[in-house]
């Protein structure tokens, strides 16, 4: 089954085509990043318009590279949200268009549900159940995966998401935007020096929550500015990077036991973390626990992904509410 696939929940215009939830024949993604880099964030009207712009030579191009015809095509899926509602909109109209005009089914995908499906694409022996870790730009969250088609939300942040606080303290530190990249990048030449606090919450909570650890960066920035000391940006990456490392990965790993899981999945945005990703592995191989996270370019919003978890909730019979809503994520 061929799937078309459209997202635009945020500020990347992507169109991909995906076979049977796996076989990606294309996925095309053209990134605002740069446009809103003078920014420093995304500007939702400005994210809205570049999509309306985008997004037909996008799908042409996903045709092209996928040399498919629109006739091949045998279901069309597209983000529903979370998401900046303008920019949501363009891809979703699209995609309902698409399939009124070809005559197809279509299904309204949460993204959430996406990031962690990018995961079946870059594993093709994956499937559930597993613990799911799923860190973006505007969510964090720990699931428990029973099926392709159903999550347990056990834990989320109760402030700011994963990729937010490294977004605002890459701002704070005047490094640049999106943060997340960049900090990982300089930790490597820094040390855990500044010993940032690792808040997990209450004994038995699964929830997250960064707001301290972001005041405490902040804090810590004005106090050596003040006394005119110079802290160095790599201490600073590699001290704030450790402190969100080490209570995600210690939650995660507390729930797969709890859940007698021997498997932890990662998605999202932050899943492309360097150091998450080892710091997980270096667990895994202590307490056997099979460590998944995306390739690279599937981490970050893509069509491919939207694809994938499309498939999955087409095969199992849902509709678009249904669809939407089952993971009952991210519908605040
Ligand atoms: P959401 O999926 O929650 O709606 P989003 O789509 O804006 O949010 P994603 O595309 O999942 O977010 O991810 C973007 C986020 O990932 C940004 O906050 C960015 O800083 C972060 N990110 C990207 N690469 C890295 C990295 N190497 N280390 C840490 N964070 C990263
Ligand atoms: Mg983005
Ligand atoms: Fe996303």
């Amino acid at each position: 089954m061929n799937v078309l696939a459209f997202e635009s929940s945020c500020d990347e215009t992507s169109v991909a085509i995906v076979r049977d939830g796996r076989e990606v024949l294309s996925n095309v993604i053209a990134s605002q990043i740069s446009t809103h880099v003078k920014f420093g964030g995304v500007v939702p009207e400005i994210a809205s318009r570049m999509h309306v712009e985008q997004i037909n030579a996008v799908m042409r191009q996903a045709f092209n590279d996928a040399d498919l015809k629109p006739q091949d095509i045998d279901l069309v899926v597209g983000t529903m949200g979370p998401g900046l509602v303008g920019a949501l909109l363009i891809g979703l109209s699209a995609a309902k268009a698409t399939a009124l005009a070809l005559n197809k089914p279509f299904l309204g995908v949460n993204h959430i549900y996406g990031h962690v499906a990018a995961n079946y694409i870059s594993h093709a022996e994956l499937k559930p159940p597993f613990t799911g870790l799923i860190v973006s730009g505007g969510h964090t969250y720990l699931i428990d995966v029973d099926d392709f088609v159903h999550f347990e939300l056990v834990g989320q942040t109760r402030d700011d998401a994963a990729g937010e606080v490294f977004d605002k303290v890459a701002r704070k530190m005047g490094i640049g935007y999106p943060g997340g990249p960049i900090i990982d990048k300089l930790a490597y030449e820094g040390e855990d020096n500044l010993h940032f606090p690792r808040v997990m919450l209450e004994e038995d909570s699964y929830d997250f929550s960064f707001s301290g650890l972001k005041t405490a960066v902040i804090n810590t920035l004005h106090s050596a500015e003040q006394r005119g000391d110079t802290l160095k940006h790599e201490d600073v990456a590699r001290s704030f990077q450790d402190a969100v490392t080490d209570v995600l990965v210690e939650k995660a790993f507390r729930l797969a036991r709890e859940r007698g899981r021997d498997t932890i999945v990662l998605s999202g945005g932050v899943a492309a973390n360097s150091h998450l990703r080892r710091a997980l592995e270096e667990r895994g191989d202590e307490a056997s626990i099979r460590i998944f996270y995306p390739d690279l370019k599937l981490c970050t919003d893509n069509a491919a992904m939207i694809a994938s978890a499309g498939y999955y909730l087409y095969q199992s019979g849902q509709s678009t509410a249904k669809a939407y809503a089952t993971p009952n994520l991210g519908l605040k």
